[in-house]
């Protein structure tokens, strides 16, 4: 689908958006997904680049999923739907907002992981990081797991540092480390009880994200 993107410079340029992309079929997708580059594009007048968001389906055959990625702006209105037109096609619906979800689930996948338990690993971590730091918007993502841990990133934690010129609040990431074993209690949780109350809150419909817990009051 052609896209036109509106530039600071008052240029509209207009793009080509695939309205659905297949990661088994072109590898280089979840490479470009995962390091932010995907759908990337510099304004041919001044230069700027834009990095935009488009509603698209994501294929994985491989992985047996269908990934209906919405953006940011239509996070209310997928929760406002209520409804899901019946669903036929044989690879399995699951939604995501915003890209940045969708490279964190991506690489969920891509590295074996169940994403209800990762969900719900990263609730933990969340709710520990809140109690912490009650002031800031906190965001955890998945960042790669070796043999013995799971990785994660938690984004927005502000700090205030002393200038020259006084305060001055900073972004910081904080590391985290979950063992194996962990995340192994988590999964093996979730296939004996998948209706357990944690479970059942990360999902909304073939929505499955640590934001349906954190969302506010008029999006229930
Ligand atoms: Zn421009």
């Amino acid at each position: 689908m052609i896209q036109k993107i509106p530039c600071f410079c008052d240029n509209n340029f207009s793009v080509e958006v695939p309205d659905e992309i297949d990661i088994d079929a072109r590898p280089d997708y979840l490479e470009e997904i995962i390091n932010g580059t995907f759908l990337n594009f510099t304004c041919p007048r001044c230069g700027k680049k834009h990095k935009p968001e488009f509603n698209i389906t994501v294929l994985w055959p491989g992985k047996k999923i269908r990934i209906e990625v919405f953006t940011e702006l239509d996070r209310g209105e997928f929760y406002r739907r209520k409804k899901e037109a019946p669903d036929k096609n044989p690879l399995k619906k699951e939604t995501v907002i915003g890209y940045p979800e969708l490279a964190d689930r991506l690489m969920v996948l891509r590295d074996s992981l169940e994403p209800a338990a990762v969900e719900a690993i990263k609730y933990y971590l969340q709710l520990k990081a809140e109690e912490t730091y009650p002031e800031d918007e906190i965001e955890t993502w998945y960042a790669g797991s070796s043999d013995s841990s799971l990785e994660f990133h938690i984004h927005g934690i502000s700090r205030s540092r002393n200038t020259g010129e006084g305060a001055k609040k900073e972004e910081e990431v904080a590391v985290m480390k979950i063992s194996r074993d962990l995340y192994q209690k988590t999964l093996d949780d979730y296939i004996k009880h998948p209706k357990n109350e944690i479970f059942t809150a990360l999902r909304v419909r073939s929505y499955l994200s640590v934001k349906n817990m954190m969302r506010p009051e008029e999006l229930k």
